[in-house]
């Protein structure tokens, strides 16, 4: 890559074994579900997921829109936090498409829901009110820091949607990420969910997609909506080639983007006027921000970076978002302190 793009994990190339394997992939037509390739991934999704089955869609968007068509009827509400994704990045699809009710609550500094406030949303069976039909929890939750939200804390707000006929939905874009702070099977981290999603793109690499893990009952409902929303796919196991790789292989090294985001926070810490609100990384995502008193605003700060091939985040003001991947190494997390140090000296 010509930068240090950090901007986020989604800037990431597929890497050269990947393409190769698209270059030799195995094709059909997967609307007729004669893919082997797609078919491949989709089971080896599934079984990573401790789930039945899996269906392969074009974006994580597609995905979490896809659970909550696939949960909910129209005029069914779900509870989802405040700095969710399905919240604030998926152009309000579910109630656009879906006639569903987001009822917000406000997520914790870690990311989740509190139990609490969970039960307090769940409305009475009453002629007045929505029904309230599914919990959507975000793992690594992003805008909390990409933090990683654990088992226990999981399986506590399953049993309590479920113990009320709900159901929970996982938007699992980084849950591998998850997986690895937690040092846990992500099949056990979603183990009481009905439903996850995670990015086979991002810190996996794969250029497309996004599988949705559940039940064969369904998949095989979501099949039916992704069709009517224009996700069918024909011979896209060129795409589910890099999807494979993105499981079997580049799942298992996350652990390196997460030592970089580490030591990249630690030399930046020690800058002066450089602080982190949101406490340190837990896996591949940094959040920085300038001090009150700093006479550079960030995008003034990253303008300077951008001098030096360094591209950033800028989330607010006073405050960048940085993630690091399969593309940053060593060397370019030196590079990074080194230029900050200069562009606010
Ligand atoms: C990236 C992301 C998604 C899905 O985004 P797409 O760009 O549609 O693939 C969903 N949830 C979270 C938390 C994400 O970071």
């Amino acid at each position: 890559m010509d930068f240090i793009d950090l901007r986020s994990d989604t800037v990431t190339h597929p890497t050269p074994e990947m393409r190769e394997a698209m270059a030799k992939a195995v094709v059909g037509d997967d609307v007729l579900n004669e893919d082997p390739t797609i078919n491949r991934l989709q089971e080896l999704a599934a079984s990573r997921m401790g789930k039945e089955a899996g269906l392969f869609v074009p974006s994580g968007t597609m995905g979490n829109l896809l659970a909550v068509l696939t949960h909910c009827q129209r005029g069914d509400e779900v509870l989802m936090g405040t700095l969710g994704h399905t919240f604030l990045f998926e152009g309000g699809g579910i109630s656009a498409l879906g006639g569903v009710f987001p009822h917000l609550l406000p997520n914790q500094p870690d990311g989740t829901l509190s139990l609490s406030d969970i039960e307090a949303g769940i409305r009475p069976n009453d002629i007045h009110q929505p029904p309230t039909k599914l919990l959507i929890l975000e793992n690594t939750h992003n805008r909390c820091g990409g933090v990683a939200l654990t088992k226990d804390y999981t399986d506590q707000a399953a049993d309590l949607v479920h113990s009320y006929g709900m159901l929970m939905h996982i938007d699992g874009a980084r849950i591998f990420n998850a997986a690895t702070a937690l040092k846990i099977d992500p099949a056990k981290l979603v183990e009481r969910s009905d439903s996850v999603t995670f990015c086979l793109s991002k810190g996996l690499c794969a250029p497309v997609g996004s599988v949705l893990c559940g039940n064969h009952d369904f998949i095989q409902k979501a099949r039916r909506i992704r069709k009517m929303l224009g996700g069918g796919m024909r011979q896209a196991g060129v795409l589910a080639a890099a999807g494979i790789i993105a499981i079997e292989k580049m799942s298992a090294r996350l652990e390196d983007d997460h030592r970089r985001a580490k030591t990249l926070a630690e030399g930046l810490a020690m800058i002066q006027n450089i602080r982190f609100e949101m406490g340190m990384p837990q896996t591949n995502m940094v959040f920085p921000s300038l001090a009150e008193n700093c006479i550079f605003t960030a995008a003034e700060v990253a303008q300077r970076l951008s001098v030096d091939g360094i591209k950033v985040g800028v989330v607010g003001e006073k405050k960048f978002r940085m993630v690091t991947h399969y593309w940053i190494n060593d060397e370019d997390i030196n590079k990074v302190i080194q230029s900050f140090s200069r562009a606010m000296g």
